[in-house]
């Protein structure tokens, strides 16, 4: 039985004064329900993991660098990423894709980098408004998984979240509707069934895309939907911890 995790990323968004009010409302509410966890802004990390260290909340960082160490400027290591607390580490998210052109292969690599310093990767899989109306989703999601298969193998997911975003429903107020998301949360645990079925069945696979309190249950209730990314909804305290209520 795989267990809900609703995790919030929080963008480029707020100050440390912010950080530090969001995060004091989110161990105040926490309904317990679901594993929690929050992805503040980089320079936010050692404070917010410090307001978390001995509670259940865990924290994630919003990308991790594909390299150990070393001149890579304005990148940050996986390992520093562990000495701040981080549990996890988004890979891939479409701002990330799109904005700074983040290749699949640069992604793998990051994944890589994540897992083989102990931080539970969050891949970020999803298709673009046009590749939705084209119909090609599921190959869009297959390619993404198919370049950390080819770096990391199977294995690299043991201990990974997978994240299905639609691109066209981040921010947008869009969402899929709760059996097409269920539909393409089917189609990437068949995917990684096809090499491991312990693996597929512990993979949680969350949905990502204007999720917020009032269609949450919705999503949450499908069988294949193990949580949520939230943008937008966990920078309130309050919409957070109601989805999270959902879970
Ligand atoms: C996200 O950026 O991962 C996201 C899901 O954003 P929003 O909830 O605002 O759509």
């Amino acid at each position: 039985m795989r267990s809900s995790l609703i995790a919030g990323n929080w963008k480029m968004n707020g100050s440390l004064q912010s950080a530090i009010d969001l995060v004091e409302g989110i161990k105040a509410g926490n309904p317990g329900k679901a594993q929690l966890a929050v992805c503040p802004p980089a320079v936010f990390l050692m404070k917010v993991g410090g307001m978390l260290a001995e509670t259940e909340i865990s924290l994630g960082a919003q990308n991790v660098c594909d390299q150990e160490a070393g001149a890579f400027t304005g990148e940050i290591s996986a390992s520093m990423l562990k000495e701040c607390g981080c549990r996890y580490a988004i890979v891939g998210h479409s701002e990330r894709r799109s904005h700074y052109l983040e290749s699949d292969q640069l992604i793998a690599a990051r994944f890589a980098m994540a897992v083989s310093a102990g931080l539970n990767p969050i891949l970020c899989v999803g298709e673009t408004l046009y590749e939705h109306e084209q119909g090609v989703t599921e190959a869009i999601v297959a390619k993404q998984i198919d370049a950390v298969l080819e770096l990391c193998g199977i294995a690299g997911f043991a201990e990974a979240v997978i994240a299905y975003e639609p691109v066209w429903a981040i921010g947008t107020g869009l969402v899929a509707s709760p059996d097409k998301a269920q539909a393409i949360h089917e189609f990437i645990r068949g995917k990684l069934a096809a090499s491991d079925g312990d693996i597929a069945q512990r993979v949680q696979i969350l949905y990502g895309g204007s999720m917020n309190p009032a269609n949450a249950a919705d999503l949450l209730s499908q069988p294949d939907i193990d949580g949520g990314l939230i943008g937008g909804a966990s920078l309130k305290a309050d919409d957070f911890l109601a989805i999270a209520q959902s879970a």
